[in-house]
């Protein structure tokens, strides 16, 4: 065996935990030139010398043609120009496919270019999306505003409701697509249960018109969660969220099998929503490797907040997945848990406010978020999530107003309803400020 293919193995060796694999990915790699770097350096060249006509004719020939037997892990990648590949965003695909536990993974600009591109992959005009009801904003914008203009029809389900899912696929339905946990209102989806529903209605159909399921699971990221080994086809993140961590840059990922990896490729090449190589190197250095032990801590400390949150008063209904009151407590402990096993419920938190009508609590929830916005040290009012900050938002205005008002309470979103992604700091200190903006904004 060659030193070469030794190397390979190294992200397969299981004597090394999952975690471990995330820092150091296949470590020393003939593939990339960097043996005198303890971290790989930025990569930062929009094009790439090549030393003949030869050479770049056969990196053009090869790009994207990974199932014609030539697997880009077998050789050193020849490379010719950012948009189409380079080391960083190579290096990040590899770790991130590895975290998820599926077998491929194509980095995009945003999460939303990654949603887009999965999407636009499977479908085409005349085909069909079926998606749960309660979407992020932006995707549920891609599906309403774009998605009708391209002729590719759009039905929504509740997800959780395995039977309407079944009811409302038809023989147009190329996508099953969901969150879990769903942004912002946490709600899950059994994953398991949905697979299975498309599986079903594969037997029947040709290849050219396989259903197929995809999952964003930003909320969760892969160490709360792992849709792929669930059955789930393709898994969507942004990388903007807990597994950059740090909120300094914007990116977003497919997940997937290895035949859609050229298709894949191809899409970003022509579509150019491509992942700058400055923005993949944190997420490989500093966001992946650190991804573990952030949500530990922050999911203990999401516990404490929660728990925190059902004695308040002015509470109406608090929604974790950790806390055994979860109205879906049973799947939670069955889908979320981490690399070894341990229940993972993540590290958001909806909740609502009473009032004593509509409108009042949202006039509450205000009241209560801009104290927040004013007076707290370490609760910043902001949207994103994953942050080693804490966020605080209110979704029914800002992430998800894309959503008519109207719609938004028939799609489960309380408008009194406020987001908190908790971040790194002590749960005494987030309390501090949770409970000082609820005992001035009271009455
Ligand atoms: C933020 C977010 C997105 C979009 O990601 P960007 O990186 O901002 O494009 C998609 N889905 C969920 C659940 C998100 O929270």
């Amino acid at each position: 065996m060659s030193e070469h293919e030794n190397n390979h193995q190294v992200i397969e060796d299981a004597t090394y935990s999952t975690e471990t694999h995330l820092i150091y990915g296949q470590s020393q790699d003939p593939r990339w030139d960097y043996s005198h770097h303890l971290l790989p350096p930025i990569s930062a060249s929009a094009t790439f010398r090549l030393d003949s006509a030869q050479r770049g004719a056969q990196g053009f020939t090869e790009f994207a043609h990974s199932s014609d037997g030539v697997t880009v892990k077998s050789k050193a990648p020849i490379y010719i120009y950012d948009r189409l590949g380079e080391p960083n965003k190579d290096m990040l695909e590899e770790n991130l496919a590895y975290a998820e536990h599926g077998e491929i993974a194509v980095s995009f600009a945003s999460g939303m270019a990654a949603i887009s591109a999965v999407l636009g992959a499977l479908t085409g005009s005349g085909s069909e999306v079926l998606a749960h009801r309660t979407l992020y904003g932006c995707t549920y914008s891609l599906l309403t505003n774009w998605y009708p203009r391209l002729k590719i029809g759009v039905q929504f389900a509740d997800f959780s409701n395995p039977t309407e899912v079944k009811r409302k696929i038809t023989k147009h339905t190329r996508v099953l697509y969901m969150e879990s946990p769903v942004n912002p209102t946490l709600r899950l989806v059994d994953l398991k249960a949905i697979a299975q529903i498309a599986a079903e209605v594969n037997v029947r159909r040709s290849p050219e018109e396989k259903l197929y399921t995809v999952v964003d699971s930003t909320f969760a990221t892969p160490f709360c969660q792992r849709p792929i080994t669930l059955g789930i086809d393709f898994v969507v993140h942004s990388l903007t969220k807990a597994i950059g961590g740090f909120g300094t840059d914007i990116g977003g990922v497919v997940i997937g099998p290895k035949w859609s990896y050229d298709m894949l490729m191809l899409y970003r090449k022509d579509f150019g929503g491509v992942l700058s190589a400055k923005s993949a190197w944190p997420v490989l250095v500093q966001g992946l490797p650190s991804l573990g032990v952030r949500m530990r801590q922050m999911q203990e400390t999401a516990m404490k907040v929660a728990e925190f949150l059902t004695r308040r008063p002015e509470i109406e209904c608090v929604h974790y997945p950790g806390l055994p009151t979860f109205n879906q407590a049973e799947l939670a402990r069955r889908q979320m848990v981490d690399y070894d096993g341990n229940f993972a419920p993540g590290a958001m938190i909806y909740f609502t406010m009473k009032g004593s009508t509509a409108h009042d609590a949202l006039a509450r929830a205000e009241r209560f978020i801009n104290d927040i916005a004013t007076n707290a040290y370490c609760i910043t009012l902001a949207v994103s999530l994953g942050n080693i900050r804490t966020l605080i938002e209110h979704p029914g205005s800002m992430t998800h107003s894309a959503i008519p008002p109207d719609e938004q309470v028939a799609k489960g979103l309380d408008p009194g309803g406020i987001r908190l992604a908790i971040g790194l700091e002590k749960p005494e200190d987030i309390i501090t400020d949770l409970r000082r903006s609820m005992d001035r904004t009271r009455s």
